[in-house]
């Protein structure tokens, strides 16, 4: 075999290697797709309105000292965990905030996760998890967000570790098994999670509009 057919011989066990690897990950991702609700109409009674002096007052006791820029992350790394992506929600692409929060905050996003897919996971429907889009914000990530954001107040409980935002359109199905669900119905289940920890005193929540996300800060 000449260097150019042996070169040509190597090239289309290549694109059939390719095309083996995208049929295997196509398939293995059937059960995993983000599902956008289009008909996200969230009910009346979870639009909560915990405005942001609300959300302030518990924000400044229980937070951090807000950090000028992501470099003085390091100075308060023991009293932030890391927000990873795991069964109960996905992290976005975060492009003002990074994945920290104060321990106390972590485990509010984990029992909310929790909390819907248990909701789910009782009337038989398919396992979806929840997706993240903001967390922790420093000046810098204020300030960047100030020019395309109106909602990013000076004073933003993102900058207390806090602070998260979910959003209310978008979930990730991460199961086949189970009875499919309207999409419109995610969000008010989403809804329906947050109520009840509301009212269990847990968290201050404000429905987001605007940005398509429940703002929800902790109060323990
Ligand atoms: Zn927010």
């Amino acid at each position: 075999m000449n260097k150019i057919s042996r070169f040509s011989a190597r090239g289309s066990l290549c694109k059939t290697l390719a095309f083996v690897l995208v049929a295997i990950t196509v398939s293995s991702c059937q059960c995993s797709e983000e599902v956008k609700v289009v008909n996200s109409v969230v009910e009346g009674r979870y639009q909560f309105g915990d405005i942001n002096s609300t959300q302030l007052k518990a924000a400044t006791r229980l937070g951090i000292e807000p950090l000028e820029e992501r470099d003085d992350l390091e100075k308060v790394a023991d009293k932030l965990v890391e927000i990873k992506t795991n069964d109960m929600y996905k992290v976005d692409r975060l492009d003002y905030s990074v994945p920290y929060l104060i321990p106390s905050a972590a485990t509010l996003l984990h029992d909310i996760g929790r909390s819907f897919q248990d909701r789910l996971h009782e009337d038989g429907y398919r396992k979806h998890r929840i997706i993240v889009t903001s967390v922790l914000r420093t000046q810098e990530d204020v300030d960047r967000l100030m020019g395309k954001n109106q909602n990013a107040t000076k004073k933003s409980c993102h900058m207390y570790a806090t602070t998260f935002d979910i959003t209310y359109v978008r979930f990730e199905r991460i199961s086949m098994e189970g009875k499919p669900i309207a999409d419109s119905k995610l969000c008010n289940v989403l809804g329906a999670v947050l109520e009840k920890l509301r009212d269990e005193g847990r968290c201050f929540v404000k429905f987001e509009n605007n940005q398509h996300c429940f703002h929800i800060t902790t109060r323990s």
